[in-house]
């Protein structure tokens, strides 16, 4: 084999209505992606059939004289067991509990495979490429539908005992909040999330409050979503502004146990509600100053992410070449 064939890895992004297959080298970029759908409600055989025949299709299209894949990556939403390679829950995936999925696309693959959750992923790919170069001591922070974390200390990712450390999400805020996905009440992603600001503009306009929101969506409440709900807000609706600037305290008091927690040089907020920008932002940054302690409040940068939807991608891919490295290429 040539010494200088191109390294790269197949990183796959599995969600729980499509899933993103890429090949990465090293350095971050991205040299193939495709989407395909993930047809959870056919099952877990089912979807993990699929997902070794698109594995093994993506790496024989790819592979070449000159590119040779160091291995597959593959970043899911949820609780896992890294060492032992199993889902133990997903949001994204109902009534997945305990699968070998690392297993079981090995035992149909000649690569070796590993697993990480996709926060953790996002976090590693923004530190190595992103809005985190330099920092050795940051954390990620993704607020969309649900709100997931990852933690990079003195330079490397930590991802605790058994893998799923960085569930920022599922802090408890309020003990006697709102049930969350996870089945525990008052969770932040039950009070902040995309899927939690949606939840209570409908909640309270199909109790009877009045709100721009409802002409965003023409009418069809159960269509509203988080982004509709920011529109309004943009239009100083009272309603919306209410419902996001609350979202924004309760993200706030999450970040600030996060400052007093982990004394982060950065903080970084993707997801899609990042996009939100300062309306979201602004008045969180004000409840660390508020709630945390002075040094690490003072010492903390909160900053948008700079990757977008490929910081898993490439972060996962990242995790695979640096285990690769630590490991001398041995699994
Ligand atoms: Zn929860």
């Amino acid at each position: 084999m040539p010494q200088d064939r191109q390294k790269a890895v197949l990183a796959v992004d599995l969600g729980g209505t499509k899933v993103l297959v890429s090949a990465v080298m090293p350095g971050g970029e991205i040299i193939s992606r495709r989407y395909y759908l993930t047809e959870a409600e056919k099952g877990t055989r089912a979807v993990i059939n699929r997902l070794s025949s698109v594995i093994n299709k993506s790496v024989a299209r790819v592979r070449s004289e000159d590119t040779e894949f160091q291995g597959i990556s593959i970043g899911i939403a949820g609780v896992l067991d890294i060492g032992k390679g199993l889902v133990t829950s997903s949001p994204n995936l109902p009534g997945w509990r305990n699968i070998p999925i690392r297993d079981s696309i090995a035992a149909r693959s000649e690569l070796p495979v590993y697993l990480i959750n996709d926060a953790s992923a996002g976090a590693l790919g923004e530190h190595r490429f992103g809005a985190g170069i330099g920092f050795n001591n940051m954390l990620y922070v993704t607020v969309s539908t649900g709100i997931g974390g990852g933690i990079i200390a003195n330079g490397e990712l930590y991802t605790g005992a058994d893998g799923c450390a960085g569930e920022f999400g599922h802090m408890t805020i309020v003990p006697d909040g709102p049930q969350c996905h996870c089945g525990n009440f008052g969770c932040l992603e039950a009070l902040a999330s995309g899927w939690a600001i949606a939840k209570e503009a409908i909640t309270r306009i199909n109790n009877g409050e009045s709100s721009y929101i409802a002409e965003v969506v023409d009418g069809k409440i159960e269509n509203i979503t988080a982004e509709a709900v920011a529109a309004a807000a943009r239009k100083d609706d009272r309603l919306a502004c209410e419902i996001v600037d609350k979202a924004a305290d309760y993200l706030g008091i999450g970040l600030a146990n996060l400052v007093n927690i982990f004394n982060p040089e950065l903080i970084i907020i993707g997801g899609g509600l990042s996009k939100m920008g300062n309306m979201l932002l602004k008045p969180a940054c004000r409840i660390i100053r508020k709630r945390a302690f002075r040094l690490p409040a003072r010492t903390v940068r909160i900053v948008r992410a700079r990757l977008g939807g490929n910081a898993g991608i490439v972060g996962a891919a990242e995790y695979v070449f640096m285990e690769r490295m630590r490991t001398g290429g041995k699994e």
